[in-house]
């Protein structure tokens, strides 16, 4: 085992890497210039902690907020790891530490604002305490196109020229203009190695829904998943707070997240957020990269994103620590007709509103899919998949049906009244309706009045939707609410092409959607007593519930209820410290009773093969210890033992080394025969 996959184990406790991760440490071990891109909860922390660890000096990480730095640095302290940040929401106490614990070169890791390298020390003082690697997270922060640009971020390339060291660079943004731009500014002329990595993230469920009583189906599906930690994202600031009012008087824990509130504000929701098990925010997108919560059990959009982009960053915010996490995202008619508006009337130009249409209308072919959606979505992405198995669709296949004849009639009204119209006159003529507005245009007189009589209003109003989703028809930007044909429909109209509809299934909003539990029935008991320990000593520590163990980490206990502390140092995210720390405690919950101090000589070898060597030299022992009957009891000690068990294939004077003439006498031959079977 190399030393990488090692520590993995020993500090993260994780068993294996995620995909892409190792690649990506190794480069960096090596002294490569990298650029990794990885989706959200991908684990790209762990691709700069991990080599940090390896590397000699210190690793400087460049973060753009204080509360990712300070989460980060708390967790990495909880695993054992020498972390510490300068940042200018240090105590004078935390830097003093910080300062005390560089000088005796015990810091592995620095975190550092971008701000910081405005400052002539800061230069100097890394040029004294020898650093090793540059890492800078959320790359895309230097990107002047993106809404995350942070101007302190274009100083890391001086940084880098100045220190002459190897710099890692980490983002969740994979467009190509961010990619370039982020390799022009940061390595300068350099090529880095770049890591483009998998875009699935196959725990979280992904499920669509028709608006249909909007807010009741946002209250049920809150309601379906008591206790979890999620988000609502709502298009404006007035609904994010309407929505939080509504679902605190429904009772749930809810508060509101918008770019109007003052940053007092907005720093309290984001760090209760943090802190608290089971809180849900509902906010518009400026709720988004501060966030750092790996378990996010849901993400519900109560209105459309605006492009397929920012509806996959979007989502990805759910389950990252691995655990399942689901999302549900309603829209309709009026979300389509909104976001087109929203890019005509920007201020862009000409080609960029077109590719924004474009991303807008690859969201609607994912919202519209006739069959799996993360097959639509990866595919977006440039990314073959096969059903996945974990969204709406494969889970309940829609109902489709040849809607070309509907289309045509339906296009073929909205012609006839020469693009003037909205869908609901529209669907009046379709209906054959006798009201005002159509004796009014005399629109009983065209030849499509009362085509449409087959299918009911909800019917033609799916009709109508889906084609604006498939771009077959467009709002028109100057005339309110009038729909235009599109060229894609061209085809349609003539003839030549035929089209599949799905029908929309009905009853949904009256129906609550079924959560999908996290474990089995029977080990659901298990798993809120686990929680309940966790919530203990994360009240205690005063640090959120997840710095403990994760969602994930628990899941695992309640599932293979582990009965020994070696069995426990198998889960994955129990690292030796923590196994140290509160493995017994969470044992005595699986067992129902309290477990037995391990002695900690034992316990370092916990989950290795070394361990169980251990016990089996104990019990050798044990049969010897009162030897023939004429000599003395005798022991020998636990930390040599431990030591022993180490010991890959002894000669004799080791081992008499190690125990002394006398307890080697006695114990030397079977201590042997127990390493030599091992
Ligand atoms: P990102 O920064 O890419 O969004 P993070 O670094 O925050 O993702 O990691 C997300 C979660 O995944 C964290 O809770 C982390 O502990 C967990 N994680 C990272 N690597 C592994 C791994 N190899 N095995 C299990 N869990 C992992
Ligand atoms: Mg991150
Ligand atoms: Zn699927």
């Amino acid at each position: 085992m190399n030393r990488a996959q090692e520590l993995l184990d020993s500090v993260f406790g994780f068993d294996s890497f995620r995909p892409g991760q190792a690649e990506i440490v190794d480069a960096v071990v090596d002294g490569n210039n990298v650029l990794a891109i990885m989706p959200t909860g991908g684990g790209k922390s762990l691709c700069f902690q991990l080599p940090a660890l390896c590397l000699e000096g210190v690793t400087v990480v460049i973060s753009p907020l204080i509360a990712l730095m300070r989460d980060q640095v708390r967790a990495l302290r909880a695993a054992g790891v020498e972390a510490g940040a300068l940042t200018s929401g240090n105590t004078q106490e935390e830097t003093d530490e910080v300062f005390e614990a560089l000088e005796a070169g015990r810091l592995k890791l620095l975190y550092m604002a971008p701000e910081r390298l405005a400052s002539g020390g800061t230069l100097n003082l890394l040029r004294r305490i020898g650093v090793g690697l540059i890492a800078v997270d959320e790359a895309h922060c230097v990107s002047q196109w993106g809404h995350d640009f942070r101007p302190d971020y274009l100083r890391i390339g001086d940084l880098r020229r100045a220190l002459g060291v190897p710099l890692a660079a980490f983002t969740a943004t994979a467009d190509a203009e961010t990619r370039d731009e982020i390799v022009a500014r940061l390595f300068e002329g350099t090529t880095p190695e770049i890591f483009l990595h998998g875009f699935d993230r196959p725990n979280i469920h992904l499920a669509f829904a028709t608006k249909d009583q909007p807010r009741r189906q946002i209250l049920n599906f809150v309601a379906a998943r008591p206790g979890q930690s999620g988000i609502v994202y709502c298009a404006t600031r007035a609904k994010t707070e309407t929505l939080a009012t509504a679902l605190r008087e429904a009772g749930f824990a809810a508060c509101h997240y918008h770019g109007g509130m003052e940053a007092e504000g907005r720093r309290i929701v984001e760090s209760r957020f943090q802190r608290e098990d089971g809180l849900i925010v509902v906010a518009t997108v400026a709720f988004g990269m501060g966030i750092d919560k790996p378990d996010i059990r849901w993400v519900a959009h109560a209105d459309l994103p605006k492009s397929i982009e920012a509806y996959y960053q979007e989502i990805g915010r759910a389950g990252r620590d691995g655990a399942p996490a689901e999302t549900l995202t309603l829209y309709g008619a009026e979300d389509i007709r909104l976001r087109r508006s929203q890019i005509d009337e920007s201020l862009a130009p000409d080609d960029r509103r077109g590719a924004d249409h474009g991303r807008l209308n690859a969201l609607m072919g994912l919202a519209e899919a006739l069959r799996c959606r993360r097959m639509a979505l990866l595919e977006y992405f440039g990314e073959d998949a096969d059903p996945c198995g974990n969204c709406d669709l494969c889970d309940n296949p829609v109902d489709v049906f040849d809607g070309t004849e509907a289309v045509r009639k339906a296009l073929s009204a909205m012609l006839r009244t020469e693009e003037r119209f909205g869908a609901g006159h529209l669907i009046d003529i379709l209906r054959g309706s006798a009201n005002e507005k159509i004796k009014n245009w005399r629109h009983d007189l065209l030849p499509t009045y009362g085509v449409g009589k087959n299918l009911s209003r909800g019917e033609w109003q799916a009709v109508f939707r889906q084609m604006m989703g498939r771009d077959l028809a467009r709002p028109d930007p100057t005339r309110h609410g009038a729909l235009r044909m599109t060229e894609a429909a061209r085809p349609l109209l003539r003839g030549e092409a035929k089209i599949e509809l799905r029908r929309d299934t009905i009853a949904k909003a009256t129906s609550k959607p079924a959560a999908k539990a996290l474990v089995s029935e029977e080990n659901a008991p298990l798993l809120a007593a686990l929680k309940a320990k966790r919530r203990e000593f994360a009240e205690a520590a005063r640090v959120p519930a997840y710095i403990i163990f994760n969602d994930r980490t628990l899941i695992e206990m309640a599932e293979t209820r582990p009965v020994t502390m070696d069995q426990m140092a198998g889960i994955s995210g129990v690292g030796a410290k923590k196994l140290s720390q509160f493995g017994q405690d969470f044992l005595a919950v699986i067992v129902g009773e309290p477990v037995a101090q391990q002695h900690p000589a034992r316990q370092q070898l916990s989950g290795r093969s070394a361990g169980s060597v251990y016990d089996r030299l104990l019990a050798a022992q044990n049969d010897l210890s009162r030897g023939d009957g004429s000599g003395k009891p005798m022991r020998c000690t636990a930390s040599q033992l431990a030591k022993v068990a180490r010991l890959h294939r002894p000669s004799e004077e080791q081992l008499s080394k190690l125990l002394g003439e006398r307890h080697a006498e006695r114990f030397g031959a079977a201590f042997l025969s127990v390493l030599e079977d091992s």
